[in-house]
């Protein structure tokens, strides 16, 4: 019997549905507030010119800073891809298909049940409850199995930080069974929360970062494992050989000198200060039903009206449509900008407002 190549593709794949990337999703416009992307680019020069050779595994200079910069040990790092990478890097070391599980708790960023089901890993969901905090006695039940809890703290795309004492009873209850992982792709704008301290404590416990996020590198595809040397090592039995290309190696160690660190700092400074000025505004803002408080580069708010996202979407202004998600009806996400920008979308919105009390 011949098959067409569709049906030589494995069934989990050919069941999938890819990550709705904000760039896969497309839009037109010059107010891009849905990709939780820094609004300005930040310049860089190539100082590496050794393009014939093969670059390091693990750049020793990159490795180096960003265990300064987290307080850890240079063998509590692992650098690869994106923090992407590193979720299915985690899964394809600790689960086996078709036996071991994954569990998260929606609403939370979509690429863990992405890379479980291409890897041909089940998931198990416990939603978050009305708080958004995890439900511990829902999780406790069901961790049979489970080989990878995954948390996201600041959430995305919630954005609230995850109760410290949640987690200290989630590491409690995976001892020994599971690892957990705390996804803190944007810890960088609120570093006193991130859970880097409790390594010492937790064998279990693994942080993953990125330079996506505060430091204005999307287009870099540069993110971070932080766990004990004993996770590191395993991981490093999986990543590809070459994981980094010598150019991000290069531009990963400048974000991370201390100068690097610095302007990111003051990215950081700025826009947490829009932040809590749109916040503020959309407070005003009658057709924001509620606005959740945001600790990241976001905020996300559930409007009453549902044309927001399309009127919007058509002057320009694309947001990040959260409406299908359980839970987030309504909901939109809402990417801080510049100032300017911020400033553009509340005049929309206002505008919009005046003419739904008129209509
Ligand atoms: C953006 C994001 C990532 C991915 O980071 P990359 O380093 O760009 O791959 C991971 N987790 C969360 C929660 C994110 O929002």
């Amino acid at each position: 019997m011949t098959k067409s190549v569709e049906q030589l593709a494995r069934d989990n794949v050919r069941a999938l549905t890819p990550y709705q990337s904000a760039r896969r999703l497309g839009g037109n416009g010059d107010v891009w507030l849905n990709a939780n992307e820094y609004p300005l680019p930040v310049p860089f020069e190539l100082t590496q010119q050794t393009l014939n050779r093969y670059p390091e595994c693990q750049p020793a200079q990159v490795i180096e800073r960003y265990a300064a910069y987290s307080g850890l040990n240079k063998d509590q790092v692992l650098v690869s891809r994106g923090a992407d990478e590193s979720i299915e890097l985690l899964i394809r070391t600790f689960c086996e298909p078709g036996k071991d599980k994954i569990l998260f708790c929606p609403p939370t960023y979509g690429m863990y049940s992405v890379s479980a089901e291409t890897i041909g890993v089940e998931y198990v969901t416990v939603p978050a409850l009305d708080n958004w905090q995890p439900d511990i006695p829902a999780i406790a039940s069901q961790l049979d199995g489970v080989k990878l809890v995954y948390l996201c703290s600041p959430n995305n795309p919630t954005g609230n930080i995850i109760d410290p004492d949640a987690v200290r009873q989630l590491l409690a209850l995976t001892a020994g069974k599971a690892l957990l992982v705390a996804d803190e792709a944007y810890i960088d704008f609120c570093p006193e929360a991130s859970l880097s301290g409790w390594l010492r404590d937790y064998p279990h416990l693994v942080i993953l970062r990125t330079l996506s996020k505060a430091f204005a590198l999307a287009g870099l595809r540069c993110g971070f494992t932080l766990a004990n040397p004993q996770v590191i090592t395993l991981l490093l039995k999986v990543i590809a050989p070459y994981p980094l290309s010598t150019p991000v190696a290069d531009i990963a160690a400048q974000a991370l000198s201390e100068q690097g660190l610095a302007v990111m700092r003051q990215q950081v400074a700025t826009l947490n200060s829009t932040r809590q000025w749109l916040q503020q505004q959309l407070e005003q803002c009658p057709l924001a039903e509620q606005v959740y408080p945001g600790s990241a580069n976001y905020l996300l708010v559930r409007f009453s009206d549902p044309q927001v996202f399309s009127t919007l979407w058509d002057q320009g202004i694309i947001l990040r449509d959260q409406r299908k998600n359980p839970g987030l009806e309504g909901c939109l996400r809402i990417s801080i900008g510049t100032r300017h920008e911020c400033e553009v979308l509340v005049n929309a919105l206002n505008t919009l407002s005046h003419s739904a009390e008129q209509a």
